[in-house]
């Protein structure tokens, strides 16, 4: 072919190795999004889906918000780039400082990455260096959670219990260790908000500072609900019972709210909602409404401080990413933080969370259902697995609701239910109700 012959356009679908999916079953029948417009979707076919997942947990301030993409586009035009090593630009300074005012109290440094991965895997950094810089560096143990996702980089696999998710890369970090899962349908299924019983479960680190004593741990990640692995809120009292736990032995606890923070609870984070503050805090998704890959790790002064000590040439913490604090992902996450206030959403979505789980509760005794678990603005409907075809019937739910014109998310046999925070009372109602017509369809 001469070179100046543009080759034929081609959509091989099997050039993109897609994450998470099961590629042969997706590429057998694609489904593909081509434009995005407050609450809905516009698949290929020109049918509207309402995005009762904000596409991925992060698209908090619905979609198209001209507000995030002006700010893109002037950002763009004016700094493309600017290298965060031993640099700065203005947006990274002003982005950091706003979203520390917005942090639980004494969670003022923020350390920027481009992921919910590298959030966490720069949080258990962070801490591990922390007790090193005290001159404590025999704490190196890292403890995290069964059914806990925390991404996909090694720290996160380590720390994270989906099972799934661990067992096709062999090993991963040494010297981590997991509590047990909070997760109890014997005691709490269908309960609205947080589970009254299994705070006693926070204890179980107490277990673990016994085995392993607690001059060797490091840190306890947790997520203060967790979403990948079900939409599991933490039983009442459990995250204050952690807290002291921690506090009592001089260990760090880390919150990982990728999911939680800005706003999907009804709080600017979960933090601020249970009145536990961690230590360290991850975040991700909705920092940048998705707009722009991004992710967070917030530090309190304590341990900011312990780094600032030695001499002025040296770098503190030998860490971060060629994208850390890039100016785009700054620009869109000001004009988010922007219509977040300036819309109140973080309140709307405690107001529509209530309906959410009003609308969602009344599902009981809709064939399969077997638990409904909500807090905030999320909810999840867990369905009776079909007998050694564990997710096949909450995939068949998630189908059925794309072609209905509802984009769900599914994780086992539990759909999650995440919609932005735009969502008006109306459409709250017609999530629920296209729900209840495809659980009633499907078999
Ligand atoms: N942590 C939590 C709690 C998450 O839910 C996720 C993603 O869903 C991650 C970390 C990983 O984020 P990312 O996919 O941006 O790497």
């Amino acid at each position: 072919m001469p070179a100046s012959a543009a080759p034929a356009p081609t959509n091989n679908l099997d050039a993109f190795w897609m994450p998470f999916t099961p590629n042969r079953q997706y590429k057998a029948a694609p489904r593909m999004l081509v434009s995005a417009k407050d609450m809905h979707y516009r698949a290929a076919d020109g049918h509207e889906v309402l995005d009762g997942a904000a596409g991925l947990w992060c698209v908090n301030a619905g979609h198209g918000r001209e507000k995030i993409v002006e700010a893109v586009q002037r950002q763009v035009a004016e700094l493309d780039f600017a290298p965060a090593f031993n640099m700065g630009h203005p947006k990274a300074f002003e982005f950091a400082s706003r979203l520390s005012a917005l942090a639980p109290r004494g969670l003022d440094h923020v350390f920027f990455a481009n992921s919910g991965s590298e959030s966490v895997d720069t949080a258990l950094k962070i801490a591990l260096a922390y007790h090193r810089a005290r001159g404590d560096a025999g704490r190196t143990r890292l403890i995290g959670r069964e059914r806990a996702y925390h991404g996909v980089g090694f720290g996160g696999l380590s720390v994270g219990g989906m099972v799934a998710n661990r067992k096709a890369f062999g090993l991963g970090l040494n010297g981590v260790d997991h509590l047990r899962h909070t997760h109890d349908p014997a005691r709490n299924a269908f309960s609205r908000g947080l589970p009254e019983h299994g705070a006693e479960l926070a204890d179980d680190l107490e277990r673990l500072v016994a085995l392993h004593d607690a001059s060797t741990i490091a840190a306890v990640i947790v997520e203060p609900v967790s979403g990948s692995t079900g939409v599991l809120p933490p039983p009442k009292g459990y995250l204050e019972r952690l807290r002291a736990i921690c506090d009592r032995h001089g260990i760090l606890l880390i919150f990982d709210e990728v999911i939680t923070g800005f706003g999907r609870l009804g709080a600017a984070f979960a933090s601020e909602l249970f009145g536990v503050t961690p230590d360290i805090m991850t975040t991700a998704k909705a920092i940048t409404n998705g707009v722009v890959p991004m992710g967070a790790a917030f530090a309190s002064s304590k341990i900011y401080d312990a780094f600032m000590t030695g001499p002025e040439h040296v770098i503190e913490l030998f860490h971060g990413y060629t994208y850390s604090g890039h100016p785009m992902a700054c620009a869109a996450g000001l004009a988010t933080l922007d219509i977040y206030q300036e819309e109140g959403l973080f309140e709307r979505a405690a107001v529509m969370g209530a309906r959410l789980a009003d609308g969602l509760h009344a599902l009981k005794g809709l064939p399969h259902v077997i638990d409904i678990r909500t807090v905030g603005l999320v909810g999840a409907v867990e369905l009776e697995p079909i007998d050694g075809a564990p997710s096949r019937r909450a995939y068949a739910a998630f189908a059925r609701a794309f072609d209905d014109g509802l984009l769900l998310r599914t994780t086992g046999d539990t759909i999650a239910l995440s919609p932005p925070l735009i969502i008006s009372e109306a459409q709250v109602d017609e999530l629920v109700g296209k729900l209840a017509d495809v659980l009633k369809a499907i078999d």
